[in-house]
């Protein structure tokens, strides 16, 4: 197992394994690793030879008064954990000083996707995908990758980094893996070791709300207003979970759709409080072309 603190280390790697005809994959995390995280890293040897796990909780992701301070830090099992999966992985652990040169509020460089980044969780974590977005630029200039596993848990994420990759011609192939679930189905998240036991089991309602979105979608409801009731009327199962958006948008605009396209794919998408913890959920839906057709499940991103 390799692990790499500095950009400088990285860019060497990167160029002499590139010299060498080696293809690289990055997989871009904030550590706390859990089995969504290993998916991507599994996903990743699929893609390549080499394979870097990045592990960085980045400061400017952080909207004001979110859980940055207290967000999980467990480097030494995140690397036992990779260890195990293959001794072969590098990590690249860097500090926030190696990632934004003296302090994160004196970079002055941003990447932005406009519209991408104003609608579901954009609205309501402000700065949160300029963050995204600006670190992932830096993570590509310092592990060169050929390609990036991103997880779709993140949908809005995965959908603003590969508009980022495609408009500034990156040459990285941006690659979806589908969300790992636990048994009950809820998502799994670094942030879920937050909740409480009771919050724990009132969450499964995220999932249930998506994959009731899923099936209806499947069979031919159209009308994104009734969707978006039936996902309402089982999150409001959970007493305390307190829900800040419920929405159908097109999986490439994210733009809110009031009825849907056959043929088009859309993402319904929620994000519900537990006290102070934020969970969220999706689901990328193909629409069928007719109601027999009922195909459309997981319509790909
Ligand atoms: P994070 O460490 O939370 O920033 O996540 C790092 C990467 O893991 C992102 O691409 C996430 O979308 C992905 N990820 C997080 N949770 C899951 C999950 N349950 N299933 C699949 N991917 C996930």
């Amino acid at each position: 197992m390799t692990i790499i603190h500095t950009i400088a280390e990285a860019q060497d790697r990167a160029d002499r394994q590139r010299s060498a005809g080696r293809r690289l994959v990055l997989v871009p995390t904030m550590g706390a690793l859990h089995r969504g995280h290993i998916a991507l890293v599994r996903e990743a040897f699929e893609h390549g030879d080499d394979v870097t796990v990045s592990i960085f909780v980045n400061p400017t992701q952080f909207a004001p008064g979110e859980d940055f301070e207290r967000y999980p830090r467990t480097l030494e099992e995140d690397v036992d954990r990779l260890e195990e999966i293959d001794p072969g992985l590098t990590i690249f652990a860097p500090s926030a000083g190696e990632m934004y040169p003296g302090e994160p509020d004196e970079n002055l460089t941003w990447v932005e996707v406009e519209q991408l980044d104003q609608t579901l969780c954009g609205r309501h974590r402000e700065g949160h995908f300029r963050g995204v977005t600006t670190v992932v630029a830096k993570l590509f200039n310092a592990c060169k990758p050929h390609a990036a596993v991103f997880g779709l848990k993140d949908a809005q994420q995965f959908v603003v980094i590969r508009r980022m990759a495609a408009d500034l011609l990156w040459d990285v192939k941006v690659i979806g893996v589908p969300t790992v679930r636990e048994p009950d189905g809820l998502a799994h998240s670094s942030r879920n070791a937050y909740l409480t036991e009771d919050h724990r089991r009132q969450a499964v309602v995220l999932s249930e709300a998506v994959n009731g979105a899923e099936r209806l979608i499947s069979r031919g409801e159209q009308h994104s207003e009734a969707i978006v009731e039936s996902m309402l009327s089982r999150l409001r199962r959970a007493p305390e979970g307190r829900v800040q958006y419920v929405e159908v948008v097109d999986a490439d605009s994210l733009q809110p759709v009031s009825r849907l396209h056959p043929g088009r794919c859309v993402l319904a998408a929620v994000a519900v409080f537990f006290g102070e913890t934020r969970l969220i959920d999706s689901t990328f839906v193909r629409v069928p072309e007719s109601t027999s057709d009922s195909s459309g499940k997981n319509g790909s991103p």
